[in-house]
């Protein structure tokens, strides 16, 4: 098929009528699709029975340095665990705090604890001030926007290029204004290009100088672990370039197993300088006795070390990768060459970026919940919800069945097609 932009009135309107007749076909089907989440399958979650009887008998629930993980206490984790993160992330034991099932909850409690003490002793409380903003390269992550939107803190959108924000920008920002408290990153396989940030923007993350001394990277390193293929991306680690860029309290690190194990019963944890985390435990330490200790002894139990865990993952791989397979592939042949959207083949990760001619996002998503395929909304991956461009998609590949996804991607390169017919004849 050739690109749309070079048909003519007459061939437009009878290409139109052709995918019209295609989608009243959709109709007729009562589809009931849900791709708006990205989460994983029942198929992925049978991987992670076995951490369920990794711990039995009342032996077996001390943990290393004789905890007994049944009782109250260990504010911020069990050794074996710390052990485990510090692992994944490439830092050392001591700069990391477990906390319960969910990195979203570590992130959000970070940014409140910044917004009424400040971030350390000596800093003036976020909420002090007249006007707070973070920077959040776009298209990024909505519940990070969303914990934005809760606290009052002004959206600055960053525009993503191949690898990484556009660091132009976020450096002239940083650098001159100093109500920019912070900047939200995504640094592997982020959500929802599928990009991992280069090492010179790593670096320039960790040098650039800041207007606010109290300026803090959120690096939710959500996707660590989640390679999709051989070619696994490699992530600079920040700590370290933050250290020797002379900025060690700079950067707080997110992550958990929510996509390793159970989605939601996972373990979550921060890292952060030693300097940044004896402040957080102190302010802990009044909000909880101590996280769910039995949790994190299941999961070292089952995962052991990370060459287990990495195995695990390639299992994750293969029931994911057929299906990033399929979309890209139907993408490639349904719409490559007709000049009506873009994507990107990530390594890694949970989502697939489509983007649409400008203009045509919302009518498309709008579209395809017509006809039974639910989509992320339209501008979700955008601060406050609006892409200004209104052109992206995030196409989240995990949950449904390779059939369930296959109609669903007809369905919205059908839309696409429509959708960009009718923006081009006006
Ligand atoms: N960060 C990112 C980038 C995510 O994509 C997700 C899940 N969609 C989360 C955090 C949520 O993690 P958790 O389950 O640990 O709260």
């Amino acid at each position: 098929m050739s690109e749309i932009h070079a048909l003519g009135e007459t061939e437009l309107q009878e290409r139109l009528r052709m995918l019209q007749e295609k989608y009243d076909g959709f109709m007729q089907r009562r589809l009931k699709l849900d791709m708006s989440r990205g989460k994983p399958s029942p198929e992925q979650l049978q991987l992670s029975m076995g951490m369920l009887d990794a711990v039995t008998s009342a032996d077996g629930l001390l943990a290393s340095d004789g905890t007994d993980t049944r009782n109250y206490g260990g504010l911020d984790g069990i050794p074996e665990a710390k052990a485990l993160f510090a692992q994944i992330l490439e830092v050392s034991p001591q700069e990391i705090v477990i906390g319960g099932s969910s990195s979203l909850t570590m992130m959000h409690d970070a940014i409140a604890r910044a917004m009424l003490f400040g971030v350390d002793a000596d800093s003036t409380p976020w909420g002090k001030r007249s006007a707070v903003k973070f920077l959040c390269p776009s298209p990024g992550y909505d519940r990070h926007f969303a914990i934005c939107e809760l606290f009052g803190i002004e959206m600055i959108a960053i525009d993503m290029f191949d690898d990484g924000p556009d660091m132009d920008t976020v450096e002239r920002l940083a650098g001159e204004d100093d109500s920019i408290k912070g900047i939200w990153c995504v640094p592997k396989y982020s959500n929802p290009d599928g990009l991992t940030y280069s090492d010179d923007v790593v670096d320039r993350l960790a040098r650039m100088k800041t207007k606010a001394g109290d300026f803090r990277i959120m690096w939710d390193n959500a996707y660590a672990v989640h390679h999709l293929t051989e070619r696994a991306d490699k992530l600079k680690n920040i700590f370290a370039a933050c250290r020797d860029a002379g900025n060690p309290d700079r950067v707080l690190m997110f992550s958990s197993t929510s996509k390793i194990s159970f989605a939601g019963s996972g373990i979550a944890v921060m890292a952060a300088s030693e300097r940044n985390l004896n402040v957080t435990r102190k302010q802990l330490s009044v909000q909880t006795i101590g996280p769910d200790k039995v949790n994190q002894l299941r999961h070292v139990r089952f995962f052991e070390h990370i060459s287990k865990l990495e195995s695990h993952m390639a299992k994750h791989a293969s029931i994911l990768k057929p299906k990033f397979d399929l979309v890209l592939n139907m993408f490639e042949r349904e719409l490559d060459g007709k000049g009506v959207a873009t994507w990107r083949k990530p390594n890694g990760g949970y989502f697939i970026s489509l983007n649409t001619l400008d203009g045509c996002a919302v009518e498309v998503v709008k579209l395809a919940a017509e006809a039974g395929v639910t989509l992320t909304k339209a501008g979700a991956t955008f601060p406050y919800g609006t892409d200004p461009r209104d052109r992206n998609i995030r196409i989240a590949p995990s949950y449904p069945t390779l059939a369930e996804l296959e109609t669903a991607i007809e369905v919205i390169c059908v839309c696409v097609e429509i959708a960009s017919i009718k923006k081009i004849m006006g």
